[in-house]
């Protein structure tokens, strides 16, 4: 039988989203009731994290008629859409491993992303158990403890407790590329995950893999994780080419001084930026991934020159 919604006097109730399987989503109430819910509308999109506002359409499923300011939005994405990926989240946790290689360039994206939402990040190198591909890894990877990111090794097959004090008050989301190690991190975090899995119902799973979905799972009352097993490319379309400078911290004190106004540091005469790097005041690999980020937002970024002629000196 269909159900239909009740008495539109019933007055909305609040809730949180630990799941979201594309166009319908898992809240949890205060109450700790988990209800099946479908968003109100095509705008925007919803996320785990987001806190919401649902009618009831039947004891246990319900539509999200309204999301609550975020804190936080943190999204990807490409020349023809955007997904967002969480909501609210205080701190990105990037998974890295030696085995497979990881990508510098995949973390120097999430980084960029953190920084645009004003997001801590954290930096964890997991399989540090495989000890020597683990220290050349840790050995890439100090560039960015340098630069001030939080930097933690750990092997999450052994112990994952060395995680635990950057979790604590915090709304992180894990991201990085497969085979990194976040499932055997939530796994070990959470090992109710596995459980708390199947009881989603198939309803809302049809047909796809479960670890396809973000998660949400509580680990205390101020702490929480977003397991986004989505994440391994990492579109920036949305930002500009300033935003993305910006998102590069050691680059600040650098703005603002090359010689053309609108400099887009990739190549033009004057560069403050090419400087610092050639008096080893900005790591070169920084530079280089900052290029291509730029290079992937306008590919067109060749016609920069006949643009440069216009600016003032
Ligand atoms: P995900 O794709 O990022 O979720 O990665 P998984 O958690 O599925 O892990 C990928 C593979 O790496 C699995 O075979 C894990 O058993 C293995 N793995 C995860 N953590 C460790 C670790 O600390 N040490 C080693 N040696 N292997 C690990
Ligand atoms: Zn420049």
């Amino acid at each position: 039988m269909r159900t239909t919604c009740r008495s539109p006097n019933t007055s909305p109730i609040r809730g949180e989203i630990v799941a979201a399987f594309g166009k319908h989503f898992l809240v949890k109430t205060a109450t700790d009731i988990a209800l099946e819910c479908v968003l109100r509308g095509k705008k925007g999109g919803a996320a785990c994290g987001d806190q919401v506002e649902i009618r009831l359409t039947s004891p246990t499923q319900g539509v999200i008629e309204s999301i609550l300011p975020r804190s936080a939005l943190l999204y990807r994405s490409d020349t023809s859409r955007q997904k967002v990926i969480a909501a609210n989240v205080t701190q990105i946790i990037i998974v890295a491993a030696a085995v497979p290689a990881f990508s510098e360039e995949l973390i120097n994206r999430c980084l960029v992303a953190a920084e645009s939402q004003r997001i801590k990040a954290l930096i964890v190198l997991n399989k540090t158990d495989l000890a020597e591909p683990a220290r050349a890894a840790f050995a890439t990877l100090s560039l960015y403890g340098r630069l001030g990111y939080s930097l933690l090794q750990l092997s999450a097959k052994t112990d994952v407790k060395p995680l635990l004090p950057y979790l604590h008050g915090h709304l992180s989301v894990l991201v990085g590329q497969s085979g990194m190690g976040k499932s055997t991190i939530i796994n070990a975090l959470v090992p109710a995950a596995e459980r708390a899995t199947a009881e989603i119902s198939p309803t809302l799973d049809t047909g796809r893999h479960t670890t396809t979905h973000a998660r949400l799972y509580h680990l205390d009352e101020i702490s929480g994780i977003i397991d986004s097993p989505g994440v391994q490319q990492f579109g920036l379309q949305h930002m500009s080419s300033e935003e993305v400078a910006w998102a590069f911290m050691e680059f600040h004190r650098y703005l603002g001084q090359c010689r053309f106004n609108n400099c887009r540091h990739i190549g033009e005469p004057g560069c403050a930026l090419l400087q610092a790097v050639q008096e080893k005041k900005i790591d070169a690999r920084r530079l280089d991934f900052y290029r291509k980020l730029i290079m992937s937002l306008t590919p067109s970024v060749g016609a920069f020159s006949s643009a440069r002629q216009k600016v003032q000196h």
